[in-house]
């Protein structure tokens, strides 16, 4: 006997479309696997957090999007620097417990670094958000903006269900 056993919309389910949700969508659409992600607002949308890290690089180069940032001309970043209004003084050693009066200062060429480049990226987030959100999106992973998650169920005997909503109508999607 045949049972005919209902399948779920989407493999992943991802809430939120910021760096973390958009790049989980991009990693799993390049495997193949299917996703799709909610993103509450409508991109681009202003965000904090403009300073990445050089550990931001190998994320960018596996996702196939160094040359989009390099088009995008966000400002290169080579190094940080830590200072305070009190003292010029170098801080030398570990970062733990730094006074106030100290200035610590780091070159990324000094360190050794993911990939093929010795700097990173001050980013506009709302442009670089939609960037990223929009290569996850050409990649295969099926994309919402404007729509809430409201909640997600956890039926006993069926997938997990996302419960949004956008312009006050609520709609359900299953996930495995
Ligand atoms: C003041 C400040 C300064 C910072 N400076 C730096 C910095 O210089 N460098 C740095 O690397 N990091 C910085 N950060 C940290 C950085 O902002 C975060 O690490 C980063 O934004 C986290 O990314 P994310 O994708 O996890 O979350 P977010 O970027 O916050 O994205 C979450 C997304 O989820 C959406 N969302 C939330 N709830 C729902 C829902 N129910 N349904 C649908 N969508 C939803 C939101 O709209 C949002 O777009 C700073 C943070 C703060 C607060």
């Amino acid at each position: 006997m045949l049972i005919n056993i209902p399948q779920p919309d989407f493999d992943i389910g991802i809430i939120g479309g910021g760096p973390a949700g958009s790049s989980l969508a991009a990693y799993l659409a390049k495997a193949g696997i299917s996703c799709v992600l909610f993103e509450r607002e409508t991109f681009p949308r202003p965000h904090v957090g403009e300073s990445l890290v050089p550990a931001a690089n190998r994320v960018l180069q596996e996702l196939g999007l160094l040359e989009q940032m390099e088009a995008a001309k966000f400002p290169r970043k080579y190094g940080s620097a830590w200072t305070s209004v009190t003292s010029k003084k170098i801080y030398s050693h570990d970062f733990e417990g730094l006074p106030l009066d100290c200035r610590g200062d780091i070159r990324f060429d000094e360190r050794e670094m993911q990939g093929d480049r010795n700097y990173t990226y001050h980013v506009d987030r709302a442009k670089f958000d939609h960037l990223l959100l929009q290569h996850a999106r050409k990649l295969g992973a099926t994309v919402y903006e404007g729509v809430r998650v409201n909640r997600v169920d956890f039926p006993k005997d069926d997938f997990p269900r996302i419960v949004i909503s956008s312009e006050e109508q609520e709609v359900v999607k299953s996930v495995r």
